[in-house]
């Protein structure tokens, strides 16, 4: 299976705006917001239509998926959720956009004018697939932000795990990563101090403790922030820090 990382930011984006911090003010990093293009068995999959879409599929996309999943409806998840209605609507491609029911309904009290275009296809499920591919959607805590959803791709055997927003999981939700061969998972800051009522996304060191607990073959940390933290520590060779425009080969 390809991946490849449209963006790979938190909610803010890299630089930050109005941000002077050295690593925002040099303008070294770039970082749109979180979302994920997979290639399944020749279907173009878009996991999340971040607010930064646009300028993703000028980028990288070039086309319009065949399908798109959604992990949750805030906005740096679905803020380009417009631009996509629009596009199907104009070129008359039909996409399917799935997601477990709750979602799916607040996308369309976001979007209320979505659900009668003729090019778009709700589709209110935990449970998808897609070619060969078994997708299952799995609640996560978002910690102070509610809840998300993570998403498992498997087939023949082996199995990943796009995870972009989720803090303090529970044993029950912990129960769907273990067996994962392949782990992207969202970490904000390297390290987090504050508050844990405070909190939404692991931090990189609370996920490395997870990875830990679930080995899997290999890792990526994606929707992370402006922290120059990421810069200043090596990561295990079986783990990286995740980039826009980075293309991964896992062996599906
Ligand atoms: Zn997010
Ligand atoms: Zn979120």
């Amino acid at each position: 299976m390809k991946a490849t990382f449209l963006g790979t930011s938190d909610a803010q984006g890299v630089p930050r705006l109005l941000c002077t911090c050295r690593g925002c003010s040099d303008g070294k990093i770039n970082r749109t917001r979180s979302s994920l293009l997979l290639e399944l068995d020749g279907s173009k999959v878009l996991i999340d239509v971040s607010p930064d879409f646009r300028s993703q599929f000028l980028r990288e996309l070039k086309d319009i998926p065949d399908e798109i999943l959604i992990t949750h409806t805030h906005y740096d998840h679905v803020g380009g959720f417009g631009d996509l209605i629009d596009l199907c609507f104009w070129n008359r491609k039909l996409v399917t956009v799935t997601s477990p029911g709750e979602v799916v309904e607040d996308l369309l009290v976001k979007f209320p004018y979505a659900e009668g275009k003729r090019y778009m296809k709700f589709n209110r499920t935990k449970e998808h697939k897609i070619k060969d591919w078994n997708i299952t959607f799995f609640k996560v805590n978002h910690g102070a932000n509610g809840f998300s959803y993570a998403i498992k791709l498997s087939k023949g055997g082996r199995t990943a795990v796009y995870m972009p927003d989720s803090f303090n999981l529970e044993d029950e939700q912990l129960q769907h990563l273990y067996g994962t061969d392949y782990l992207i998972i969202g970490t904000s800051y390297w390290d987090e101090q504050t508050a844990i009522e405070t909190r939404s996304v692991y931090s990189t060191v609370e996920a490395m403790e997870l990875v830990q607990k679930i080995k899997p073959k290999q890792v990526w940390f994606t929707h992370l922030s402006h922290d120059p933290a990421f810069l200043a520590h090596d990561l295990p060779d079986h783990m990286a820090f995740a980039s826009d425009g980075l293309t991964i080969e896992m062996e599906v």
